[in-house]
Protein backbone atom coordinates (compact mmCIF):
# COMPACT_ATOMS: atom_id res chain seq x y z
CA UNK A 1 0.00 0.00 0.00
CA UNK A 2 2.84 2.37 0.67
CA UNK A 3 2.73 5.16 -1.85
CA UNK A 4 -0.99 5.13 -2.83
CA UNK A 5 -2.57 8.05 -1.71
CA UNK A 6 -6.30 8.86 -0.77
CA UNK A 7 -8.13 10.80 -3.04
CA UNK A 8 -8.78 13.95 -2.06
CA UNK A 9 -11.82 16.90 -2.93
CA UNK A 10 -10.83 18.29 -5.94
CA UNK A 11 -12.60 22.59 -5.00
CA UNK A 12 -14.57 23.64 -8.13
CA UNK A 13 -16.23 26.73 -8.75
CA UNK A 14 -19.20 25.74 -6.62
CA UNK A 15 -17.34 23.84 -3.88
CA UNK A 16 -14.02 26.33 -3.42
CA UNK A 17 -15.83 28.61 -0.61
CA UNK A 18 -17.09 25.34 1.30
CA UNK A 19 -13.11 24.39 0.96
CA UNK A 20 -11.92 27.34 1.96
CA UNK A 21 -14.32 27.57 5.47
CA UNK A 22 -13.32 24.45 6.44
CA UNK A 23 -9.31 25.38 6.55
CA UNK A 24 -11.40 28.14 9.26
CA UNK A 25 -12.94 25.62 11.20
CA UNK A 26 -16.55 26.70 9.60
CA UNK A 27 -19.08 24.20 8.05
CA UNK A 28 -21.31 26.09 5.37
CA UNK A 29 -24.45 25.09 4.01
CA UNK A 30 -26.10 26.62 0.66
CA UNK A 31 -29.39 28.87 1.81
CA UNK A 32 -31.79 30.11 -0.75
CA UNK A 33 -32.47 33.59 -0.36
CA UNK A 34 -36.67 33.44 -1.56
CA UNK A 35 -37.77 30.43 0.47
CA UNK A 36 -35.70 29.75 3.10
CA UNK A 37 -34.88 25.85 2.06
CA UNK A 38 -31.32 24.81 3.14
CA UNK A 39 -29.43 22.21 1.02
CA UNK A 40 -26.45 20.62 0.05
CA UNK A 41 -24.86 19.63 -2.30
CA UNK A 42 -24.29 23.22 -3.46
CA UNK A 43 -25.82 24.30 -6.93
CA UNK A 44 -26.28 28.11 -7.95
CA UNK A 45 -30.17 27.07 -8.21
CA UNK A 46 -32.82 26.34 -5.07
CA UNK A 47 -33.70 22.68 -5.78
CA UNK A 48 -37.04 23.94 -4.04
CA UNK A 49 -38.05 26.80 -6.06
CA UNK A 50 -35.50 27.37 -8.63
CA UNK A 51 -34.74 30.42 -7.52
CA UNK A 52 -30.75 31.57 -8.51
CA UNK A 53 -30.51 34.12 -5.11
CA UNK A 54 -28.51 31.32 -3.41
CA UNK A 55 -25.85 32.31 -0.86
CA UNK A 56 -23.47 30.01 1.53
CA UNK A 57 -24.58 30.58 5.06
CA UNK A 58 -22.43 28.78 8.58
CA UNK A 59 -24.08 26.15 9.94
CA UNK A 60 -24.57 25.49 13.28
CA UNK A 61 -22.53 21.92 12.94
CA UNK A 62 -25.32 20.01 15.04
CA UNK A 63 -27.17 17.17 13.75
CA UNK A 64 -27.89 13.49 14.36
CA UNK A 65 -26.47 10.50 12.52
CA UNK A 66 -29.56 9.60 10.40
CA UNK A 67 -27.46 6.38 9.03
CA UNK A 68 -24.21 5.03 8.86
CA UNK A 69 -22.03 1.76 7.71
CA UNK A 70 -18.63 0.01 8.51
CA UNK A 71 -16.20 -0.59 5.74
CA UNK A 72 -14.06 -3.86 6.61
CA UNK A 73 -13.14 -3.83 2.65
CA UNK A 74 -12.54 -0.70 1.19
CA UNK A 75 -12.80 -0.35 -2.82
CA UNK A 76 -9.61 1.97 -2.72
CA UNK A 77 -6.50 0.37 -1.78
CA UNK A 78 -5.41 3.99 0.07
CA UNK A 79 -8.23 3.01 2.53
CA UNK A 80 -7.02 -0.64 3.75
CA UNK A 81 -4.89 1.01 6.59
CA UNK A 82 -8.62 2.75 7.74
CA UNK A 83 -10.59 -0.80 7.94
CA UNK A 84 -13.03 -1.03 9.80
CA UNK A 85 -14.13 2.66 9.57
CA UNK A 86 -17.31 4.43 9.17
CA UNK A 87 -19.00 6.28 6.41
CA UNK A 88 -22.46 8.54 8.05
CA UNK A 89 -25.50 10.26 6.96
CA UNK A 90 -25.65 13.33 9.16
CA UNK A 91 -29.01 14.76 9.32
CA UNK A 92 -27.87 18.88 9.84
CA UNK A 93 -30.16 20.54 12.19
CA UNK A 94 -30.51 23.06 9.34
CA UNK A 95 -31.74 20.47 7.08
CA UNK A 96 -29.45 19.04 4.91
CA UNK A 97 -27.97 15.34 4.70
CA UNK A 98 -24.51 15.21 4.53
CA UNK A 99 -21.94 12.48 4.77
CA UNK A 100 -18.87 12.07 7.19
CA UNK A 101 -17.45 9.95 9.68
CA UNK A 102 -18.27 9.50 13.11
CA UNK A 103 -14.92 10.28 15.07
CA UNK A 104 -14.27 10.72 18.89
CA UNK A 105 -11.70 13.65 18.20
CA UNK A 106 -10.17 14.43 14.58
CA UNK A 107 -8.08 11.70 13.44
CA UNK A 108 -9.06 9.41 16.03
CA UNK A 109 -11.58 6.80 14.76
CA UNK A 110 -14.65 5.75 16.71
CA UNK A 111 -15.38 1.88 17.92
CA UNK A 112 -18.00 1.61 15.59
CA UNK A 113 -20.72 -0.38 18.11
CA UNK A 114 -20.72 3.20 19.55
CA UNK A 115 -22.31 4.74 16.93
CA UNK A 116 -25.85 4.78 16.76
CA UNK A 117 -29.22 6.30 14.57
CA UNK A 118 -30.11 9.86 15.51
CA UNK A 119 -27.56 10.02 18.12
CA UNK A 120 -26.55 13.77 18.26
CA UNK A 121 -23.13 14.73 17.00
CA UNK A 122 -21.18 17.82 16.54
CA UNK A 123 -18.70 18.53 13.71
CA UNK A 124 -15.08 18.77 14.53
CA UNK A 125 -12.37 19.84 11.61
CA UNK A 126 -9.49 17.37 10.47
CA UNK A 127 -6.55 19.09 8.93
CA UNK A 128 -5.14 16.46 6.50
CA UNK A 129 -2.75 19.21 4.47
CA UNK A 130 -2.26 22.66 3.50
CA UNK A 131 -4.98 22.58 1.78
CA UNK A 132 -8.12 20.01 2.42
CA UNK A 133 -9.47 20.18 6.14
CA UNK A 134 -12.40 17.78 6.69
CA UNK A 135 -15.09 17.79 8.70
CA UNK A 136 -16.16 15.54 10.51
CA UNK A 137 -18.74 14.47 13.25
CA UNK A 138 -18.26 13.56 17.05
CA UNK A 139 -21.02 12.38 19.42
CA UNK A 140 -22.16 15.02 22.10
CA UNK A 141 -24.50 14.46 24.96
ZN1 LIG B 1 -35.78 28.45 -2.78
Amino acid sequence: MFGIEKPMPNPTEDTEKYWEATRKGELLIMACGDCGHRYMPPMPICPVCWSESVKWTKASGRGKVYSFIVVHRPQHPAFFPDAPYNVAMIDLEEGPRIHSRIVTEPGQMIDPTLIKVDMPVEVVFEKIDSETTLPMFRPTT
